[in-house]
């Protein structure tokens, strides 16, 4: 057996129960038997059993009142990776789903993202399994400060800094900054994704969905192609869903579709972005709303879903952005896309695609950006934010996006050339994978055991 083999093995033993942790590893893993071969460095200094492992994994409680004045409890969750090439970075999610293989998979994915960006970022990640759905701002408030009470030990603004996922926003990222600076009466740049007022960067919301499509232009123009006048297909309706319609239809493109927890839109006249951000953004509503208030657009609920597949990825298409969260694009939703004609799948959120389903876009040899490749701009940014507070200065709206622009350039360059020089010029999952743990492998080695 080899070597990544074996480690694998090891894991799927151990970690029976974490099966969206061992996906993600598996998909690096895979990637990585090229090097390996070609690189003994890694199996003789066991970098695969070390970087598997988080340096640091915290569990707590958190608890709170609701507004009936009853007892509430959630699971806390900070993962802090691997610090190898800088502080431990990445977000925050509150959703029901989340469990520690959860943040665990988001954590190991975080780690390559962020070498990725040549920024000095480490990986981490936390959460909660606290739904944010139907509470109250007061509730939110309340949880968001007492998460940060049990977080705030862990972080730091040189050690470990947290930012924003499913659940958390502008509005959570408020309360918890504010809660951090009354518990250590220090204001620092310890998290962010922060308001502009108080050390917020330009471009940070709008980072991750403008990089994804950064990223597939990059993808496209080398195959002399372009987003303008082509439909596309979003899912989800947060943060990255909106940021990504906004930049496509800034370039001319047509976005038809976005979706939420609860159904998808359809719309023939390509998405109404200022209706959509008033229902997500301020209202916080459903997209069932969406349809009420345009008439052409069609909403499909999740119930009349076929159980095999995804009817919003059954849209003919040119390029497809998905935006709401992992595994929505299964084997039958990868081969709709490209039997309707897709072209082009950039991945907005983490791990959208299955295993499956990504190796089909691959063997099709279409444009297919990986996540931690595709949807690296939004830390990438965070990473701006850090040194603007470091150097207590702020960068306007042109400057950030030009550096996310070429931050994004960078990261299609140096995926793209390794994918080359491991004879698999088309494949960017080899090459951002390979590229990302080069660099954090060979810090590791650097700095001993
Ligand atoms: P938001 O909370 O802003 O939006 C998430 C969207 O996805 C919502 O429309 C939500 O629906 C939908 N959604 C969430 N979970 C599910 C589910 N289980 N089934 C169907 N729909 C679901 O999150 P973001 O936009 O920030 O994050 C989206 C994805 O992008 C995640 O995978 C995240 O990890 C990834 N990402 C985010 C970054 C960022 O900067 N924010 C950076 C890099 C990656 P509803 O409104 O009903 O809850």
């Amino acid at each position: 057996m080899s070597y990544v083999n074996e480690v694998l093995a090891r894991l799927q033993k151990k970690f029976p129960h974490q099966p969206e942790f061992l996906q993600a590893v598996t998909e690096v893993f895979e990637s990585l038997e090229p090097l390996f071969k070609k690189e003994k460095k890694y199996q003789k200094y066991n970098i695969l059993s070390r970087i598997v492992i988080p340096e640091r994994q915290v569990n707590f409680r958190v608890t709170w009142i609701n507004d009936k004045g009853e007892i509430q409890v959630n699971q806390g969750y900070r993962i802090q990776y691997n610090s190898a090439i800088g502080p431990y970075k990445g977000g925050l999610r509150f959703h029901p789903s989340v469990s520690e293989g959860t943040i665990k998979f988001l954590g190991f994915e975080q780690i390559f993202k962020n070498s990725l960006t040549g920024l000095a970022m480490g990986g981490g990640k936390g959460g909660s399994d606290f739904d944010p759905k139907g509470k109250t701002e007061t509730e939110i408030m309340h949880f968001c400060q007492a998460f940060m009470t049990e977080l705030s030990r862990h972080i730091g603004a040189r050690t470990d800094v947290p930012a924003g996922d499913i659940g958390v926003g502008g509005r959570e990222i408020g309360y918890l900054f504010g809660q951090y600076k009354k518990l250590q009466n220090s204001f620092d740049g310890v998290l962010t994704g922060k308001a502009l007022g108080w050390g917020g960067s330009l471009v940070r919301p709008e980072a991750t969905g403008y990089g994804n499509v950064y990223f597939a232009e990059e993808m496209l123009k080398e195959k002399k192609e372009s987003l303008e006048g082509k439909i596309c297909l979003v899912s989800g309706s947060g943060n990255v869903a909106i940021y990504t319609v906004e930049k496509l239809q800034q370039l001319g493109a047509k976005p038809v579709t976005v979706s939420d927890s609860r159904g998808y839109i359809y719309d023939s006249e390509g998405i109404d972005l200022v209706l959509l951000k008033d229902i997500k953004e301020v209202r916080r509503e459903s997209l069932v709303e969406y349809a009420k208030e345009r008439k052409n657009a069609k909403y499909t609920p999740v119930s009349e879903y076929p159980n095999d597949h995804n009817p919003l990825w059954n849209t003919p298409c040119f390029a497809a952005f998905p935006s709401a969260t992992q595994n929505e694009i299964n084997l039958k939703d990868a081969e709709n896309l490209l039997k309707n004609g897709c072209k082009c799948v950039s991945e907005g959120a983490n791990m959208p695609s299955s295993l499956d389903a990504a190796h089909k876009f691959l063997n099709a040899k279409i444009c297919y950006g990986p996540a931690k490749a595709a949807n690296a701009g939004g830390v990438a940014t965070s990473g701006l934010e850090m040194s603007q507070n470091a150097a207590m200065i702020s960068w306007t709206f042109e400057e950030v996006d030009k550096k996310l622009h070429g931050i994004m350039k960078h990261i299609y360059a140096i995926s793209k050339e390794t994918a080359k020089e491991f004879g698999e010029a088309d494949n960017l999952v080899l090459g951002s994978n390979i590229a990302g743990f080069r660099k954090v492998a060979d810090a590791m080695i650097e700095q001993g055991i």
